[in-house]
């Protein structure tokens, strides 16, 4: 039986969370005074993106204020300091200090060499603070995004783009560099697949574009602008697909819209290409 006095297990951990926070702060206490408010600027964030800018501000200023102590130029025409937060420099026996700006800003931020123990710090309770006041909101919008994703999975068309993947919207999975189609773009598409032998099923608001041969069928997507892509899959089809199983797939392809000289010869190419590697 323990005894009655005996902390729990909650209770220990929420201790040593508390000791933990004390010994991070005091070594942010320990810095010099006009670095104090610098490093307890995380407090004043209204977001982590406006966060993660605190934290590229602190490094320029930390570099500039290094600069009015660093040693004039060398040899090489470098100059070096010290980091004016623990007081490190370089490891290599021939040189004092880091060189600036970028060896500091390595040192700082932690890039290829073990990272300043006082901004490792700061980055520590920057992370815990922010985690405690941004975590109710961001689990807010995350819900509010996948309420709205359901949405529009509800009332927009949906394209069935495998036999192996849930439709997915018109924008699912583009970017900047390959958006989807408008509107003209997508019966642009249409009729291109229709060209080549497609034939569009309808069930409900979902889409599927397919060729549907005897021992084979391909699945075209038109989402993406400027081209189409296309999975060619051996029948029969598992009654029950495993989640992004590729088991019966054969070949992927696409065709740009730009191209319009023997798109059907091209197409029978690629699909063949796939059932015989
Ligand atoms: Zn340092």
């Amino acid at each position: 039986m323990k005894p009655w006095n005996q902390p729990s297990r909650d209770e220990e951990i929420a201790r040593l969370k508390s000791d933990l926070w004390m010994a991070r702060s005091t070594i942010i206490n320990l810095m010099p005074a006009e670095f104090g408010g610098l490093l307890r600027g995380y407090y004043s964030c209204a977001s982590r993106q406006d966060g993660h800018r605190w934290m590229d501000g602190v490094v320029d200023e930390l570099i500039e204020q290094a600069g009015h102590s660093a040693h004039p130029s060398d040899m090489f025409g470098e100059r070096r300091a010290m980091c004016p937060l623990c007081g490190q420099g370089s490891s290599s026996p021939y040189v004092e200090g880091y060189s600036l700006p970028e060896g500091l800003r390595r040192h700082l931020v932690g890039w290829g060499n073990q990272r300043c123990v006082v901004m490792e710090t700061v980055s520590h309770l920057a992370q815990d603070h922010w985690d405690e006041k941004f975590a109710s909101a961001e689990e807010e919008a995350l819900s509010a995004s996948k309420a709205a994703e359901l949405q529009r999975r509800k009332t927009e068309t949906l394209y069935r783009v495998s036999p192996g993947s849930e439709p997915k919207l018109l924008d699912e999975g583009s970017y900047a560099w390959s958006p989807p189609r408008s509107p003209e773009q997508l019966a642009f598409a249409a009729e291109r697949l229709k060209s080549l032998g497609f034939q569009c099923l309808t069930d409900n608001n979902v889409q599927t574009w397919v060729d549907e041969q005897a021992d084979y069928v391909v699945y075209a997507d038109p989402r993406q602008a400027g081209r189409l892509e296309f999975e060619v899959w051996r029948k029969p089809l598992p009654k029950r697909m495993a989640p992004n199983s590729r088991h019966r797939m054969a070949g992927r392809f696409h065709l740009l819209d730009s191209w319009k000289k023997d798109l059907l010869e091209k197409y029978s190419h690629r699909v063949t290409q796939g059932l015989t590697r």
